[in-house]
């Protein structure tokens, strides 16, 4: 059974220790890997904020042209049972949370 408790705080820091130092996993990173992760704290902060560790996050101004894109989608999809059923859907979401 692992450790657990003070324990697996000294186990984990006990196989980094014997681990020692590594370049992070990324391409052309050499910042040294952070806690247990393969990568940098900056590339596994990237990895658990936007899902992979090169992701930038992306901003609202750039997904402004797929907002509109989506935006005359629905216009021209308007009235279809499939949207139908979503906004119901949604509808009885927002009921539930207010
Ligand atoms: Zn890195």
């Amino acid at each position: 059974m692992p450790p657990r408790g003070r324990l697996a705080t000294a186990d984990i820091r006990d196989r980094l220790a014997r681990r020692g130092s590594s370049a992070c996993a990324v391409d052309r990173c050499f910042r040294p890997t952070h806690e247990l992760s393969s990568w940098c704290k900056l590339h596994s902060l990237r990895n658990a904020k936007n899902g992979a560790p090169e992701q930038k996050a992306i901003r609202y101004p750039e997904l402004a042209p797929f907002k509109e894109i989506a935006s005359r989608w629905l216009s021209s999809n308007a009235g279809h049972p499939a949207l139908a059923l979503i906004y119901d859907d949604l509808d009885t979401i927002s009921i539930k949370q207010h």
